[in-house]
């Protein structure tokens, strides 16, 4: 069995560290490239969300590389991601890939079930050394999560220009030479004493703005062109209303202080949108809300075409935006986005949020 599974930012990161102490074979799939959504778009649905298309590219050049099983992340719930799993295991097989797919849905729905996908995963593996296997990838989870922090904090900063973009290049790079948890971990280390050393231009108060949306948009920088590193070369703290941690600490962790946080944040935005209803539009207000509350200068919903959760969020933001104040735009993306007009758009956003912050100081 050699297993493969979808990128999504850094997700490859645990996932590799995971099945390398296990000693399971795996191939993580190239990163994502025009290659990648060009397979993807000719196999899904026209319809079909941006994720699974990029998923099922993803899935055809790892298994050109070799993998022949595939682990990805199920769910139930309004919206589409309900059926991707099935849906694209059907596609696969339509066009001859012999692969195994195994659905892991969050283990609140059926914890058994859970379990056993886990064990067909970890083989024989003895259950000692699965847990420590899965306690040393949510670790990674939290130091990469820090190490990401720095990067979004010192790209603003940072005296010399692209700086922050190179330590992370590099970092990125050499992630994929390690071999297990532990070597993972002590490169996470290294590099976030390198990102912390990063020189900062002295008395730089940069703008402030929060990303909310649809949650592989958000994570996924090809999906989102880069978006980080735009609004953080314009000179932009970035906060991002959703990581891979929250995910984690959201369906997999028993962490209460995390789930008490959680709960209060999205009680923020009852008065808005008080359900689920599907995808992360719940998050996505109750992020706008809070990063209202915060004192951020804008907030910037991204949303893959056609996103039905977050076609409703969208809906909900403008009104979020006059009754607390805070200037909001919306960034669609499909596979025929250009970066030129996306920049722009940055851009123009950028300047109305500096132009707006000076004049909020003259009057004061
Ligand atoms: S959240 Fe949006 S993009 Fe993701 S599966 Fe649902 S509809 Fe598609």
């Amino acid at each position: 069995m050699t297993i493969t599974f979808p990128h999504m930012g850094w997700l490859y990161i645990p996932v590799k560290a995971l099945f390398d102490d296990l000693n399971v074979p795996i191939v993580v799939p190239p990163p994502i490239n025009n290659k990648t959504l060009e397979i993807g778009t000719l196999l899904a649905p026209e319809m079909a969300c941006l994720p699974m298309k990029i998923n099922l590219g993803n899935y055809v050049q790892s298994i050109e590389n070799g993998a022949d099983t595939i682990v990805l992340t199920g769910s139930c719930g309004p919206c589409r991601f309900g059926y991707y799993g099935v849906v694209e295991q059907e596609i696969l097989r339509d066009q001859g890939y012999d692969v195994d797919i195994i659905i892991l849905d969050a283990p609140g729905r059926d914890p058994r079930e859970f379990v056993n996908r886990i064990s067909r995963i970890t083989g024989r593996s003895p259950l000692f050394k699965g847990l420590k296997a899965f306690f040393q990838a949510s670790k990674i989870i939290e130091e990469m999560d820090k190490l990401q922090q720095v990067f979004l904090r010192k790209r603003p900063r940072e005296l010399a220009k692209g700086e922050t973009d190179r330590i992370q290049t590099r970092f990125e790079k050499e992630v994929m030479k390690c071999k297990g948890s532990r070597e993972i971990l002590a490169l996470i280390e290294k590099y976030r004493h390198k990102a912390e050393t990063i020189q900062e231009r002295p008395d730089t108060t940069p703008l402030r703005i929060g990303l909310v949306g649809e949650i592989y948009t958000l994570i996924e920088p090809y999906v989102n062109l880069n978006v980080e590193k735009k609004l953080g070369s314009l000179g932009v703290e970035v906060h991002r209303g959703i990581t891979i941690r929250d995910w984690v600490k959201t369906h997999l962790s028993l962490d209460l202080k995390y789930k008490k946080e959680r709960k209060e944040k999205l009680d923020k935005g009852a008065g808005y949108l008080n359900l689920c209803i599907g995808g992360h539009a719940w998050e996505t207000i109750a992020s706008a809300v809070h990063y209202a509350d915060m004192g951020l200068d804008g907030v910037i919903q991204i949303l893959p075409f056609g996103c039905m959760p977050e076609i409703v969020a969208e809906s909900i933001i403008p009104t979020i935006s006059k009754d607390l104040d805070i200037p909001a735009m919306t960034l669609t993306v499909d596979e025929l986005t250009g970066e030129a007009g996306y920049q722009t758009r940055l851009e123009a956003f950028v300047d109305l949020l500096s132009r707006r912050k000076e004049i909020i100081y003259e009057q004061a």
